[in-house]
């Protein structure tokens, strides 16, 4: 197609287009490119040395993102998606797919999550602790039907908790837009894992379920976020509770080395096939378990751990076979430095 024809295919209002010649000159733009971004004159200079469009390539440099390509902020007060196609004929062609829309509705979405988590978490507690004083038998023992009522709300009201804190946690902790610093201080593990087993055993006990937790005598005191950790091990917990057959028993282990602190969390649970033992870490993934009863769930309390294994400069990963349980492991480096911050 002649320079002309291309232009003329080009000039279409819509995205911004820019052509770029394996030399690196920028050779033909649309109208949408001369509107938004100013461009006219510098046709047949070097793009990269266009000051209008020069971030872009700095963009294209860094490393690759979600969604097909990385978001420049450009001066205008747009934000547009970059995505590219190399032409053999006519060298790179970038679109610039204006998100602006979209990036405040997310923004939007964002704030009213925050909102809600935020104001749901104090009637929560108070829904918490009445359940747990009538379903322990504080206020006189119930008649059977009204126990078996009371488990069932109780086993929800936890569900709803634990739901509250992830939509919460996933928001903050996530570290590109979360508003989450993580703060570090010396944490002896002993301690806090017995309060997370703790606090999870009433839902164990209504689950029937065991909790055991095999603490290694010399593991040393860790640098790591409190929050953060917390949040980690208790989703771990809570899903080994919430898969896990009656009568099993869950058991938490940790131990260290110089380098590294190592928690386990295995059950006998449905277990989870090779081709789901990465992607459940992403953000709103489940997996029905066939055959099971429906777990409740969020699909973020994985995608919790990993932002927390990862900001801690750690990791996270499964073990497991399908009808075998599961074996969850969060490796955290002893002396914690923010990886991301
Ligand atoms: P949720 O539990 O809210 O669905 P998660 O992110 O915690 O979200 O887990 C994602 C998926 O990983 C779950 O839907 C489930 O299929 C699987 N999963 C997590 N923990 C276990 C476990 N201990 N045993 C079996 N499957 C699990």
């Amino acid at each position: 197609m002649a320079a002309a024809e291309l232009g003329e295919v080009l000039s279409a209002p819509f995205d911004p287009l820019l052509l770029v010649d394996a030399s690196g000159v920028l050779t033909t733009i649309n109208r949408a490119a001369e509107l938004q971004l100013g461009l006219n004159s510098q046709v047949g200079q070097r793009a990269e040395q266009i000051a209008a469009i020069a971030p872009i390539f700095e963009a294209l440099s860094a490393p690759p993102t979600t969604g097909g390509g990385p978001i420049w902020a450009a001066s205008n007060g747009h934000s547009y998606r970059v995505l590219t196609t190399t032409t053999p004929a006519h060298g790179l062609l970038i679109c610039l797919r204006d998100v602006s829309d979209l990036q405040q509705l997310g923004s939007a979405v964002e704030d009213f999550m925050h909102v809600v988590s935020h104001d749901l978490r104090t009637p929560l507690t108070a829904l918490k602790s009445y359940a747990e004083m009538l379903v322990e038998g504080d206020f006189g023992t119930l008649q059977p039907e009204q126990q078996t009522a009371m488990e069932k709300l109780t086993i929800s009201i936890y569900g709803m908790v634990a739901l509250v804190n992830n939509l919460q946690a996933a928001d903050r902790f996530d570290p590109k837009r979360g508003r989450y610093g993580i703060q570090y201080t010396m944490l002896d593990l002993t301690d806090l894992l017995r309060r997370i087993l703790e606090d999870q055993q009433l839902p164990a006990e209504l689950h029937k379920v065991r909790l055991e937790l095999d603490i290694d005598p010399s593991l040393p005191i860790v640098r790591a976020d409190q929050l953060m950790l917390e949040r980690a091990l208790a989703n771990l917990v809570d899903n080994a509770i919430k898969f896990s057959p009656e009568g099993t028993t869950i058991r938490v282990e940790v131990k260290a080395d110089g380098t590294n602190v190592m928690f386990a969390v295995r059950d006998h649970g449905p277990g989870i096939a090779p081709e789901d033992q990465t992607r459940i870490f992403e953000r709103s993934v489940r997996v029905e378990h066939p055959g099971q009863k429906r777990v409740r769930g969020s699909g973020l309390g994985l995608y919790v751990v990993k932002t927390v294994a990862e900001r801690h400069g750690g990791s996270v990963w499964v073990e497991s076979a399908l009808g075998q349980g599961s074996s969850f492991f969060l490796r955290l480096p002893v002396r914690a430095e923010a990886a991301t911050g």
